[in-house]
């Protein structure tokens, strides 16, 4: 546009609209061409809900859930599988490994399909035993997990974010579960920072073209963030988020949320503890399993007006929100020596403060986990010291009957600012009876306790389903 004198401006304003329309359009260049609008993000792929969890068939854990969700409230659900689940059994064939990777994955694909749901993909991770979170980050590639999740909550652009509980609890507590929630809590903060993987929120140079190398999506804050847990028992996320009745019918299928939850279960059939049970069950008519609630615990929200208790969808309306950053990693200040348990423990205080998971920090007020009867058994037991002068800690255990100690007790030298991780090793008691115990730690230094930590351990429990 030309410039304008000072009173031409001001004889502009004094016309009617429609006149000062047709003015200014006289005065744009009429060669000049219009651009087309921006591109919009692709809608087929907006979910309300995205489920992030570790193997084919985790889903099942909010089924109950989801099929009211879908079926009723007409919600749209995306999944993501952190692995293909290939260290499970096989209860149909004698596929294992890689070919059960196949299946297992193609299975909940079918399942979720069977309720509407297309959207699923697979980050790839190898299927990793055990229960320590920090082993799954490893095999997973913990970096290249993230970067594939943090892109499908920018492609997804979820509502709320569904997933495992990242802690560590004494039940199944698979290192895997563990690890979808921990890299689901990264990607809800890191998906709404275009500074976080910012090739993927970079226009592309043409995108009619080929090979290009930027994404071209954009940044994603999601609302709110829900937990679900593997634990042996789940009181302690009584009230701590919504809690969905199954055994409520579902409006338009006239058939029990339970029922439509094993109806979903069973494609699962090479998993003896899922799809075999919900065998079972519809075989039976015996739906005992799946008439428990599904229990959910509100990690963080991003929206004002949440209430702890809520649907998880309530007084969410659609739409972009601005980027929410999280606290973020503040070393804490400490002074002297001190112990606390190390690890997946010390990892998780610190990610837990570093994500506002201010309500998860407060969820089991011991630390706690399982061991199976006569089983060896590893803690480690972090001595800091924060102090100038070099310190020797002595650390002695004590432990419940028929424990015996491989390692632990002893006399450790610590230079000043340093963190020395010791690896206390056990083997458990062989009592045949699932039982909670105590394992206790004592720390001294130069004559005075320094410290003391307390892990609360259930006994007896059973082996680990995959
Ligand atoms: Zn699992």
């Amino acid at each position: 546009m030309r410039k304008m004198s000072i009173a031409v401006s001001i004889l502009l304003l004094a016309l009617a609209p429609s006149l000062r329309r047709a003015l200014l359009a006289a005065q744009t260049p009429s060669h000049m061409p219009v651009a087309a609008p921006y591109p919009q993000p692709d809608e087929r792929f907006k979910a309300d809900i995205l489920v992030i969890v570790a193997h084919p068939d985790d889903e099942t854990e909010i089924t109950g859930y989801l099929a009211r969700a879908i079926f009723d409230e007409h919600k749209r659900v995306a999944a993501i599988f952190g692995t293909p689940g290939n260290s499970g059994g096989d209860a149909v064939s004698n596929a294992q490994a890689a070919a059960l990777g196949d299946i297992r994955i193609t299975e909940a694909r079918e399942a979720l399909a069977s309720f509407g749901v297309l959207h699923v993909w697979c980050l790839g991770g190898p299927d990793t035993p055990g229960q320590n979170v920090l082993h799954s980050l490893e095999t997973w590639n913990h970096g290249n997990a993230l970067w594939q999740t943090v892109r499908l909550v920018r492609l997804t652009r979820p509502e709320v974010i569904l997933t495992w509980l990242p802690d560590f609890v004494a039940g199944e507590n698979h290192d895997d579960h563990q690890a979808a929630g921990v890299i689901a809590t990264e990607a809800y903060d890191a998906a709404g920072d275009p500074t976080v993987f910012p090739e993927q929120v970079a226009a592309p140079d043409n995108r009619q073209g080929v090979a290009n190398l930027a994404e071209g999506l954009q940044p994603w804050q999601a609302k709110r963030i829900y937990y679900f847990s593997d634990a042996d028992n789940t009181d302690f996320l009584v009230g701590k988020g919504p809690e969905y009745n199954t055994t409520d019918v579902s409006p338009s299928k006239h058939t029990p949320y339970y029922k439509l939850a094993a109806e979903e279960m069973v494609h699962h059939l090479t998993q003896d503890d899922t799809g075999q049970l919900a065998k079972h069950a519809l075989a039976t008519g015996d739906f005992t399993y799946f008439k428990q609630p599904v229990r959910l615990a509100l990690g963080k929200s991003a929206v004002a007006n949440t209430s702890l208790t809520g649907d998880i969808l309530e007084g969410i309306t659609p739409g972009a929100i601005p980027y929410a950053p999280p606290r973020g990693y503040r070393p804490e200040r400490r002074t002297g020596v001190s112990v606390e348990l190390g690890g997946p423990w010390a990892f998780y205080r610190d990610f837990w403060r570093a994500h506002n998971l201010d309500g998860v920090s407060e969820l089991l007020k011991t630390p706690e986990m399982s061991v199976g009867n006569g089983e060896q058994v590893h803690i480690p037991i972090l001595i800091r010291n924060d102090s100038d002068e070099a310190a020797e800690v002595t650390l002695t255990s004590t432990l419940p009957a028929g424990w015996k100690e491989l390692h632990g007790t002893a006399r450790y030298p610590v230079r000043p600012h340093e963190a020395y991780t010791v690896r206390a090793a056990y083997v458990s008691a062989s009592t045949a009876k699932a039982e909670w115990q105590t394992l206790n730690w004592k720390a001294e230094s130069g004559g005075r306790a320094v410290g003391d930590i307390s892990l609360r351990v259930r006994t007896a429990s059973p082996g680990l389903p995959q």
